[in-house]
């Protein structure tokens, strides 16, 4: 099997040093590993956000039995470690690209996909009653060039023609009084929507609903096998045998190269590492004069993401290089502290108390993908939302769980049922990013230059 990665980006065993984990309070109950030999009408592999949503539907909106099939815990992969934003994402390519690829409806569909992904976490977490820290209302990109600004002007343009909806532009003083006080900012650009959410405690507060619709979780149960069995797919664990009509690859940029064929080779999990510092007091936060509530992001070469948590720590994080060793990881902690220390100077010295990584998962084609393995009936997936998961994942679980139970289902944009396709050489896919992605991307997603 090919291995892209150092053995740390995916022991168990090893502590993860993630801030969410330290404050996400209980573990979920109820996730006994897989006991002997059971059935169900589908299994789903992987508990994260998008085999979580979809047992819930599955179980909720379907009557199907459904057993959720977790190699570590729920939450344990990408869906518990994020930044935490809510936000638009998806696809790789901008609205722009997909408009020259597919057409101007497809874009159009796949921008309604992301408003009603973003909605959908909201209205599930204020139905539910789910307490998952909901924080601040669209998101924030900050430009430091005038460069950048007629860049962000242009966007804005974009947005209304394809979206038809306004993105707010701000000068600097607008963002000094609205936002935070820093050097070198030249304006920003307010998305009108998104917001920030505690990610694990979100992970478990799903994996808790979908238990209560009747869904079973094991946790400790890496799928190690895959036979067909009468026209049925049996999944070997450690532990025993899940026996299912259907099957949902939900693994992500989690899922290893042996797992199905018709995920071999397709996915490029690329690392990205978050730090967060201790708490902020009131005094360092009046020296930015920070207010804003919502999850950020900036224009500077080397893309990261940030936002001060509730509870005002400084959260961000970016890229993680491209090898996973434990070497790596302090290599990129110190450029994200050198980033903080860049954006608000007057906190350069504030301690980091947390830094973890993770990974974010790239298709070939720079899509999306969603449906039913075309020479194995039966075996669905859903994958690849390139970094912008937490939204997308939620409603990619609902949309694949109409998909797999024949349910009237809402429109799946053409971008996300397109073939799932191999990397050209798998092996050296992780080098096939300079040539999909450019070098800029590359740059940013690698944290290479
Ligand atoms: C550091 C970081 C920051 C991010 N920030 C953001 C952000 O701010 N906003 C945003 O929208 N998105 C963000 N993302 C992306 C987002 O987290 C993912 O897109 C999303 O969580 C994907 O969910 P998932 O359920 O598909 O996969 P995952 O959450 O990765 O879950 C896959 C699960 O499959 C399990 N698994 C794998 N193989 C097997 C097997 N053989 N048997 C059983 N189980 C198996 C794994 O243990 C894992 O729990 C970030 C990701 C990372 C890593």
């Amino acid at each position: 099997m090919t291995k892209l990665f150092h053995d740390a980006m995916y022991d168990p065993s090893r502590p993860l040093d993630s801030h969410w984990e330290a404050s996400a309070g209980n573990p979920v109950a109820d996730c006994d590993p897989v006991d002997g030999d059971v059935t169900c009408d589908v299994a789903v592999i992987g508990g994260g956000f998008t085999g979580l949503s979809a047992a819930l539907h599955l179980a909720r909106d379907d009557q199907l039995s459904v057993r959720v099939i977790e190699a570590v815990a729920p939450g344990w992969g990408a869906s518990g470690r994020n930044g935490g934003h809510c936000c638009f994402g998806g696809a790789g390519l901008d609205p722009t690209e997909i408009v020259d690829a597919f057409s101007e409806e497809v874009a159009r569909q796949n921008i309604t996909a992301q408003r009603e992904a973003i909605e959908f976490v909201a209205d599930l977490a204020i139905s539910n009653d789910l307490d998952i820290d909901m924080q601040g209302k669209g998101e924030l990109c900050v430009a430091h060039t005038r460069k950048a600004m007629d860049e962000l002007r242009d966007e804005t343009a974009m947005w209304k023609r394809l979206g038809g909806f306004d993105c707010e532009l701000m000068e600097t003083p607008e963002v000094h009084d609205r936002m935070y006080e820093a050097p070198n900012i030249t304006g920003g650009m307010l998305f009108p929507f998104g917001f920030g959410l505690h990610p694990m405690k979100y992970s478990r507060e799903l994996a808790r609903l979908a238990q209560r619709h009747g869904a079973v979780i094991h946790g400790n149960s890496p799928v190690t096998g895959w036979a067909r069995e009468n026209g049925k797919h049996r999944l070997a664990t450690p532990t025993g045998t899940v026996t299912a009509d259907k099957v949902l690859i939900a693994t992500n940029g989690f899922t290893r190269d042996d797992l199905h064929p018709a995920t071999d080779g397709c996915l490029l999990p690329v690392i990205s590492e978050i730090v967060a510092t201790r708490p902020l007091t009131d005094e360092e936060l009046a020296r930015h004069r920070y207010q804003a509530e919502m999850p950020l992001y900036d224009k500077r070469p080397m893309f990261a993401y940030y936002r001060v948590l509730p509870d005002r720590r400084i959260h961000m994080g970016g890229p993680g290089g491209m090898t996973g060793t434990p070497a790596s990881k302090e290599r990129w902690r110190s450029h994200h502290e050198k980033r903080i220390a860049t954006i608000w100077p007057e906190w350069r010295d504030v301690e980091i108390e947390h830094c973890w990584r993770g990974f974010v998962c790239l298709s070939s084609d720079k899509l999306t993908h969603l449906g039913e393995v075309p020479d194995d009936p039966g075996v669905f997936y859903s994958l690849a939302y390139h970094g912008n998961g937490v939204a997308m994942a939620s409603w990619s679980g609902r949309a694949i769980a109409g998909l797999i139970s024949g349910r009237a289902n809402r429109a799946i944009p053409a971008t996300m049922t397109q073939p799932l396709r191999p990397f050209a050489l798998p092996a050296l896919r992780k080098f096939h990013v300079y040539k999909r992605y450019g070098l800029r991307m590359a740059r940013n997603l690698l944290g290479i230059g």
